[in-house]
């Protein structure tokens, strides 16, 4: 058994919180977005919360070229991807269109406590609680056992959604002051996770079957992308792997959606699946029942 005693670490970088959630776990949650993330999924919807440090995102279509922002700047004349911007977020600050945002801040965890216990009242129904995301929670280890622990302690009903990159005695840690976990699979395929991810698959699967040897309430999450995550290939691995885990309880299908594309464009990346349609109800339903036996309940959504 660890010793849950002292706080692991008091603050780290949250990029967001939303409350009154309904598509991150059971019942009504408040879910907090950790920054960090070892993936490079080109899908990603979060992509701001995937470098671990504050940064500044600009939506050029909301800036009507004031230039407070390049005023303010005493380091690189308002131009955030430069090397030497200090990220600072003054010019954040002086944006009256709020086209520059900063985008990640350090969080105590008593801060994240107190918010969490705003809408307590709205979990005490059907399972609702905080969820832990990202970015990936488990790149802030120790400030997110200590979130945890801080949580549980006041009686709320914890999730963790994870990639299932990380540290496997960090997520074993976490994973006992977890009540669920939301566990992320992709692509079921090394070179093709290596290859589009950007990180090897193995760990992932051996974070996954650590988790099941514990008998960790599980709900698989496979984001249907099409082409990628929807051949009928990597399905049948999704079948194969969630079949023999009693604790996997649910899968949950989150089709494709687009949402990352202003969203890469406003942290000055590229987009790469830009040729990538939403996938139809009609092949949402057949996924559905292509993945029927896998879990006792599979289901469209979060
Ligand atoms: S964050 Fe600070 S240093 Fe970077 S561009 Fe803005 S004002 Fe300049
Ligand atoms: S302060 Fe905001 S609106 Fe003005 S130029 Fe800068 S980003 Fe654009
Ligand atoms: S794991 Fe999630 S946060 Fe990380 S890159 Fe993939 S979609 Fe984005």
């Amino acid at each position: 058994m660890l010793a849950f005693s002292q706080p692991l670490k008091a603050s780290g970088i949250i990029f967001n919180v939303q409350r009154f959630c309904i598509e991150d776990g059971p019942g009504i949650r408040t879910t907090v977005f950790f920054k960090g993330c070892p993936l490079r999924c080109p899908w990603c919807h979060n992509p701001e919360g995937i470098s671990a440090a504050p940064q500044i995102v600009l939506s050029k279509t909301r800036c009507m070229n004031c230039g407070s922002c390049i005023e303010a700047c005493s380091t690189c004349a308002g131009d955030h991807t430069l090397e030497n911007c200090a990220r600072c977020g003054l010019c954040a600050e002086v944006c009256p269109t709020g086209a520059r945002e900063m985008v990640g801040r350090t969080w105590t965890v008593d801060e994240v406590r107190s918010m969490v216990l705003r809408d307590r009242i709205f979990y005490d129904s059907a399972e609702g609680g905080v969820t832990f995301s990202g970015g990936e929670p488990l790149c802030q280890p120790d400030f997110l056992i200590a979130c945890l622990q801080a949580c549980r302690s006041e009686g709320v009903h914890t999730t963790l959604d994870t990639c299932g990159f990380g540290a496997r005695d960090k997520l074993l840690h976490a994973a006992e002051l977890t009540d669920l976990v939301l566990f992320d699979l992709k692509i079921l395929d090394s070179d093709g996770h290596l290859r589009h991810l950007g990180a090897p698959l193995e760990p992932i699967l051996e974070n996954l079957d650590a988790l099941i040897g514990q008998q960790q309430r599980i709900w698989l999450r496979l984001p249907v992308i099409p082409g990628l995550t929807d051949t009928d290939q990597n399905l049948a691995s999704v079948l194969e792997l969630a079949s023999g885990a009693s604790c996997i309880e649910k899968i949950c299908l989150l089709p494709y959606h687009e949402t990352g594309v202003s969203k890469h464009l406003n942290i000055n990346k590229n987009y790469d699946l830009n040729l990538v349609s939403p996938p139809s109800d009609q092949r949402m339903r057949e996924i559905a029942a292509q993945l029927s036996d896998a879990a006792s309940e599979v289901v469209i959504g979060g």
